[in-house]
């Protein structure tokens, strides 16, 4: 090392001799692994366990959730077979993720429900309460009022894969936060990468954003009920669940979204 210093004195010696000028730019050693420093997928850190029991209302500061690293695609299967057994190993994958706070005031990890190949894929924003409780998708009163809508839609279950922006329910069902939505999203991307669906419909702000962040911060009600494309997937931006489930009204603009949606399935 010694040696080493005293070869870079005398470089710099007689580069200044040459009339090269230096900037002082301090050294700061890396502190990331050789693996980290060749780009290999590093897992979040996460944060430290709190004591006792889990509290359901008290989130750590927001600044404290570290953001998980987008893995690089994983391979798809080519057969539909291997797709739906890649789906289901990822959706169990989920059920112990600690990318987030979420994890901290979570009741079940909701990972979703379907099929590969399914027609439709429907993105909501957060899991519903019930979901939360249940660890499975569409429980409880807004649950029963999507499985009707599906039906309207002459879609069965089989047709129809349904999942959430974020695969935890935060508190109070708020929106979830931009780093957790970011840090959810990489399994998002798979299911859809797994599915290959026709058509997706996002329901709320929060779920467009999970796909499509630039068409969600020109704001939901610009291109609600207007096609736009994820990946050449058509994509429906409607409503949120519980929007509709609380206000009667909205059903009827929601319809007229999904009767679109029927229409580029060639459904009725
Ligand atoms: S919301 Fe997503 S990223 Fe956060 S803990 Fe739950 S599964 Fe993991």
């Amino acid at each position: 090392m010694a040696q080493e210093s005293s070869d870079l004195a005398s470089q710099r010696r007689l580069l200044q001799s040459l009339g090269f000028g230096f900037i002082e730019v301090p050294f700061e050693p890396r502190t990331d692994s050789p693996a980290q420093a060749a780009g290999a997928p590093q897992r979040v850190p996460s944060p430290p366990a709190a004591a006792g029991p889990k509290s359901r209302t008290a989130l750590p500061p927001r600044t404290a959730v570290p953001v998980a690293p987008t893995s690089p695609a994983a391979a798809i299967p080519a057969d539909k077979a291997g797709r739906q057994a890649a789906l289901i190993e990822h959706e169990t994958s989920m059920r112990g993720c600690d990318r987030c706070n979420l994890q901290l005031v979570r009741g079940q990890v909701v990972p979703g429900a379907g099929l590969v190949d399914s027609r439709l894929f429907v993105i909501a924003e957060v899991p519903l309460a019930a979901d939360d409780a249940e660890g499975s998708s569409l429980n409880g009163p807004i649950g029963e009022m999507t499985r009707k809508i599906f039906a309207a839609m002459k879609l069965t279950p089989e047709q129809v894969y349904f999942t959430t922006a974020v695969k935890c329910r935060p508190p109070e069902g708020r929106p979830p936060s931009t780093i957790e939505r970011r840090a959810c999203q990489p399994f998002l991307a798979r299911q859809l990468q797994l599915v290959q669906p026709e058509v997706i419909v996002t329901c709320g702000s929060e779920a467009l954003a999970a796909i499509l962040p630039a068409k969600a911060a020109d704001g939901l009600d610009r291109v609600r009920g207007r096609w736009l494309e994820w990946q050449r997937i058509p994509v429906m931006p409607t409503l949120s669940l519980e929007l509709i489930h609380g206000d009667q009204s909205l059903k009827r603009v929601v319809w007229g979204d999904m009767q679109a949606v029927m229409k580029q399935l060639g459904i009725g």
